[in-house]
């Protein structure tokens, strides 16, 4: 085994469409999104208003009916920005994307209908047929895959290619350089919403990720928990917490070095996320110290769950290099479980730790539920790194 930054490598799949994205990433790109889109309709629906006076005064004879699409456009606007305010996932916000941009295209449509599919006419009209390359180049400022990217652009350019074919525009020469233009600014808006993507990817890793491990770490592991308790007590169903706490491992780094003492962290979190169900939120909660929060999972549930891992981990052989013989280590647990739906994060807590600390004193190599080993919690010993999940 070797030590490595290897988790937080993207992969061209997490570029190219959103599939792999971890449900909490999600919601955190959602409220960008989110963000962005009720900024941008706002915008849009003010320039589209401010022109009105410029149309009137520029064009004769279709200038009414410009007013009419133009404040169509903008309540449409105005009504998304409302709607998706209420949204927090990402897939409303994706429809309210894909709205806004339909809702602009079909401006364009109808705009250069009433206006007789113009080309020449006078550059106020003209500027009606430039349109595409604003409703491309505003994508730039969505954090987006290359698969929504490319669909909101294919979107707005067969709005075009169709007007074009309307004007008769799209027999001629001259459209070659147009669609050049409008392929090259296409790939760069692509770039850009990718690149953004790939940054917002990357930092959400650096900040959500122990870099050793790869797991969630504190900050992670304990907001990802606090949501989920909340969801489950609403739904008065269970839920259990194993807090780990690897044995002696001091003595690991003593005997082998610091080196052989990361590679047994990587090893463990390796074995007891093989484990794990979808649902259940494993993180690094501070030096050789693991939590593992399982959703819906009754007392006896938690119990088999814990056995496992210990077995598990007592199975594994873990070779380092530059040391003889494997490395062998055991884990103490300490579980938790919310029966009455009332126990906050910090009390779940308090009460793995207070089981941990039986666990230890029964041996170690054990788990150890806070029901079975205690019902006073004020008898626990205090330590200060618990208060921080209040
Ligand atoms: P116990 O069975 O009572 O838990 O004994 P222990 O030796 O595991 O407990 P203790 O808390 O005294 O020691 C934990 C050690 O974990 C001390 C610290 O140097 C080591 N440690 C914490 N974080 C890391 C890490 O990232 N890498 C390595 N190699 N060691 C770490
Ligand atoms: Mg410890
Ligand atoms: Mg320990």
């Amino acid at each position: 085994m070797e030590l490595s930054y290897r988790h937080f490598k993207l992969s061209l799949q997490e570029l190219w469409s959103a599939k792999r994205h971890a449900a909490s990433f999600n919601t955190t790109r959602a409220t960008y999104l989110r963000s962005r889109i009720i900024a941008l309709s706002y915008v849009w629906a003010a320039l589209t208003l401010v022109w009105i006076p410029v149309d009137n005064l520029t064009l004769d004879t279709s200038s009414y009916s410009l007013t009419i699409l133009r404040i169509c456009l903008a309540a449409t606007l105005f009504t998304i920005a409302h709607i998706v305010r209420s949204r927090h996932s990402l897939r409303d916000c994706r429809i309210a994307l894909v709205a806004l941009v339909m809702s602009i295209n079909v401006f364009y449509l109808l705009a250069n209908h009433v206006l007789g599919y113009p080309h020449t006419i006078n550059t106020f009209v003209y500027c009606y047929t430039l349109l595409p390359f604003l409703h491309v180049i505003m994508l730039t400022i969505f954090p987006l895959s290359i698969r929504e990217s490319f669909s909101l652009i294919l979107a707005t350019a067969l709005t075009q290619i169709y007007v074009d074919f309307q004007s008769g525009f799209l027999l001629s020469l001259d459209i070659f350089a147009i669609y050049w233009l409008q392929t090259v600014v296409g790939f760069l808006v692509i770039w850009a919403q990718t690149s953004k993507l790939h940054m917002m990817l990357r930092l959400y890793r650096h900040a959500t990720l122990d870099p050793l491990t790869g797991v969630y770490n504190r900050r992670m592991l304990l907001t990802l928990a606090k949501r989920d308790i909340e969801n489950t007590r609403t739904r008065s169903r269970p839920y259990s917490v194993l807090l780990m706490d690897l044995d002696k491992f001091k003595r690991i780094n003593d005997q082998y070095g610091h080196f052989a003492g990361d590679m047994v962290l990587q090893a463990f979190t390796k074995t007891v996320q093989e484990t794990l169900r979808k649902s259940d939120i494993f993180g690094r909660y501070g030096g050789e110290e693991f939590i593992l929060f399982l959703p819906q999972c009754s007392a006896e549930n938690a119990q088999l769950v814990a056995t496992r891992i210990m077995s598990n981990i007592r199975d594994l052989a873990i070779d380092v290099e530059g040391v003889s013989e494997p490395i062998r280590v055991t884990t103490s647990i300490g579980i938790s479980t919310s029966l009455s739906t009332q126990d906050s994060l910090h009390q779940l807590l308090e009460k793995a730790d207070l089981a941990l600390y039986h666990a230890k004193h029964n041996g170690r190599d054990c788990s150890r539920m806070f029901d079975h080993c205690c019902d006073d919690v004020q008898e626990k010993h205090k330590r200060p790194w618990l208060e921080a999940a209040n």
